[in-house]
């Protein structure tokens, strides 16, 4: 096998103390325990020194904002913005916005028109909020008149495990049913479902198949772990709906592409995969 190029992580989230530790706090010193290892900040060029040494080119950088709930700084998209900028040819910048805030549709169209972001992160359990409630149906009207996508965190997550209450932290929010209604009223609006949506991976496999408009990212797993069914979906059933990603700083770039070489994948599957399919989603 030649070297491989254009590979794209579509799910990354700043190592630095802008996500680590001002926004995420304890939280993600948890999920990283989980993940069995604690989290060390670093700097950008030493995250894009590990991507180049993994042979992937480009990455999209999650901005961040859960004020309301979780009443903690965000990480913001001038911030990832200014980072994308300095490295135009490596990082896409995706913005967040708090969908609980006023102001939410009118920085979405700052971030996309001005700011040059690519795309929309947003978090269902950790933000508090049902992503098919027609209260929010106007950020999803934005984004398809901005024509960007938006990726929404799907499956358990790690935020609260262990807990009381899981820190409040409802899981159904990200069940991935609540955007099959998203989708379906929204035929134009590209969806990145992130994450093997364990438990509910078969449903989030029934939408991908079913509704063109709809991507699965396989960031926050390692290849390892995933599911036959996963697997037989993305050989065999619909390859061009599946992304790579990583969850950076969670997963590195060199386990996660270590582990899926272990799977049964063809080389065709595989440079979808791993980038032929982002690269059209994203246009780049
Ligand atoms: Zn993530």
């Amino acid at each position: 096998m030649g070297k491989e190029t254009g590979l794209v992580d579509v799910h990354v989230h700043p190592p630095t103390k802008e996500f680590l530790i001002d926004a995420g706090g304890e939280h993600v010193q948890v999920a990283a325990r989980k993940f069995g290892h604690s989290i060390q900040l670093k700097t950008f060029d030493q995250m894009l020194d590990e991507y180049t040494e993994a042979g992937v080119d480009r990455l999209v950088l999650f901005a961040w904002d859960a004020e309301t709930t979780t009443q903690r700084p965000r990480v913001t998209n001038e911030f990832v913005s200014k980072v994308a900028d300095q490295h135009p040819d490596r990082i896409v910048g995706f913005a967040s916005i708090d969908p609980h805030k006023r102001s939410a549709v009118e920085e979405l169209d700052h971030a996309v028109r001005d700011l040059k972001l690519h795309g929309l992160k947003l978090h269902p359990q950790v933000q508090a909020f049902e992503p098919n409630d027609e209260k929010y149906y106007a950020i999803y009207s934005k984004c398809v008149e901005l024509d960007v996508p938006i990726t929404f965190h799907t499956g358990a997550t790690y935020w609260g495990a262990g807990l009381a209450g899981g820190g409040g932290v409802k899981l159904r929010f990200s069940d991935p049913m609540l955007l099959d209604d998203v989708a379906a009223d929204f035929p134009q609006l590209k969806i990145i479902m992130a994450h093997p949506g364990w438990p509910w991976q078969d449903e989030q496999l029934a939408i991908a198949m079913h509704k063109e408009n709809v991507y699965i990212d396989l960031s926050g797993w390692s290849p390892k772990h995933f599911q036959p069914l996963l697997v037989a979906y993305m050989t065999k059933l619909i390859p061009q709906k599946f992304l790579f990603g990583t969850d950076y700083p969670m997963l590195s770039p060199q386990r996660w592409l270590e582990d899926f070489k272990q799977l049964n994948v063809s080389s065709e599957v595989r440079k979808m995969v791993l980038g032929e399919n982002a690269r059209r989603l994203l246009r780049l």
